[in-house]
């Protein structure tokens, strides 16, 4: 008998991590992600583990992504010290997100302590530290895609490419209990198909229980083709009305694909004179990762780099200017037009966007483009919904720039394509669905059940599901 509980990414985007016990196994989570939007110190010493960390035999970590992995370093303060099992590319990815969300919550923490003495109130004791993601990293134990590697006494873990973001993994369990085997599959996040610079998600055909995303489960993305038309024509606009692009880009995938659209659009002469500014430290020590492992992405995008002679993905946009200090991102604010400003987050909940939309928001000349979903309660989710004033820096702001979102870009698989995921297994197994929001998971299982008149479920936090 195998137990799944699942204390995060139920009925809710983000804070993926899930326990499974079983005799073949013991007891090991699938991702330790943290939950986001709102303050981020509040947050960590409000949530405190629902298990003892102790008592956990290793973390199966199926992407770099901090809503994935985010809690691993104050799960190794809390007393873990077994292995991560992740693949190479995650584990590279993993140090830089690790070190900058722990820099961060440093840097946050100080302030409510600072605030909290003139109070005089008790200062708060931080829940991990810079040696913890040190020691994170140590614990990390990477395996290839299609390599399978023993885990248990009767259990086996294999990796196969999810096509999300570099490195990330469809997790694949083979437990054997009382001589049957089980085979839990679990989909991590699920990329599109058509992304350019990612792969297609592995196809797989057994599984005894199903473990399924379902951020996009009530809708589909336009191709990636029409996307690219779409770009093409609002920067051609703001380039006419002499304005301003303005993306709240993720760090991790979603900027990299657009470095290579916009690179790809440069190479064919298809791009006016714009200066492109990726403004986030982060983005660009993960670029330099994504160049690093070309040869894991697509191999268009190696093909594409190739015929024009470059080896990274920077280089293969010329254009391209690197913002790593605060005053090289305080000086694009001098740039009056034809400034592409690529910065972070992309739900626009902090970061250096918040700065740009503080110059340019209120501009109607300027464009905003939205690439990647917005979470309830974010900044980046209000805009997109339209509002037409907005609070930021204890100040008012009126949001005149045009608002496009461009659903292509999207690191997730749209509903027809986990459909077409899930119904690639044999013998229609137990489905599960997590990390979607309620509205998008009802949709999803009302189509599952029209496809293989099957009810999947959908776990609540704490719940358990037993296979
Ligand atoms: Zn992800």
């Amino acid at each position: 008998m195998a137990t799944l509980t699942f204390f995060g990414a139920a009925q809710e985007v983000t804070g993926s991590c899930h326990r499974i016990e079983s005799p073949a196994l013991g007891s090991m989570l699938l991702d330790c992600g943290m939950h986001q939007g709102g303050d981020a110190v509040e947050r960590l010493h409000q949530e405190d583990f629902a298990f003892d960390p102790e008592t956990i035999d290793a973390v199966i970590l199926s992407h770099a992504h901090l809503d994935h992995s985010g809690l691993l370093p104050r799960l190794v303060n809390e007393g873990f010290r077994k292995p991560i099992y992740c693949t190479a590319a995650t584990r590279d990815l993993l140090e830089i997100m690790l070190e900058d969300s722990a820099a961060l919550y440093e840097r946050d923490l100080e302030r409510e302590n600072l605030r909290r003495a003139r109070r005089g109130r008790k200062k708060i004791k931080a829940r991990y530290s810079m040696k913890d993601v040190a020691r994170t990293l140590q614990l990390c134990q990477p395996q290839e895609y299609g390599e399978s590697r023993q885990i248990g006494e009767e259990a086996t873990l294999k990796f196969h490419d999810a096509a999300h973001i570099l490195g990330s993994a469809i997790v694949e369990l083979r437990m054997r209990e009382t001589g049957k085997e089980k085979i839990l599959v679990f989909s991590g996040d699920l990329g599109k198909s058509d992304s350019t610079l990612m792969s297609s998600p592995a196809e797989l055909e057994d599984a005894s229980l199903l473990l399924v995303e379902s951020t996009y489960g009530d809708r589909n993305h336009r191709m990636m083709g029409d996307t690219l038309g779409e770009l093409k024509e609002v920067l051609r606009d703001t380039w006419q009305d002499g304005g301003n692009v303005m993306i709240p880009a993720f760090a991790v995938g979603r900027t990299q694909e657009l470095l290579f659209q916009l690179g790809s659009l440069y190479q064919q002469g298809e791009l006016d004179n714009w200066q492109i500014f990726l403004d986030s430290p982060m983005a660009i020590k993960v670029t330099a990762v994504y160049s690093r492992w070309l040869a894991q992405l697509d191999e268009d995008v190696l093909r594409a780099l190739r015929a024009e002679g470059k080896k990274t993905l920077e280089t293969f946009l010329p254009s391209l200017n690197l913002s790593v200090t605060p005053e090289e991102s305080m000086a694009i604010n001098k740039v009056k037009r034809g400034a592409i400003i690529i910065a972070g987050s992309g739900m626009c909940t902090g970061g250096r966007i918040r700065h740009h939309f503080k110059q340019r928001i209120w501009n109607e000349r300027n464009t905003i483009i939205f690439c990647g979903f917005q979470a309830r309660g974010t900044l980046g989710r209000l805009l997109v919904d339209g509002v037409k004033q907005i609070r930021m820096f204890n100040d008012e702001f009126a949001v005149k720039a045009r608002i496009e979102t461009l659903g292509g870009f999207s690191a997730h698989a749209g509903q027809s394509e986990l459909l077409a995921w899930i119904g690639n297994f044999n013998s229609r197994p137990r489905v599960v669905l997590v990390h979607g929001e309620p509205r998008a998971m009802d949709i999803l299982s009302e189509k599952i059940w029209q496809q293989q008149q099957s009810a999947a479920e959908t776990p609540r936090l704490g719940q358990s599901v037993i296979f």
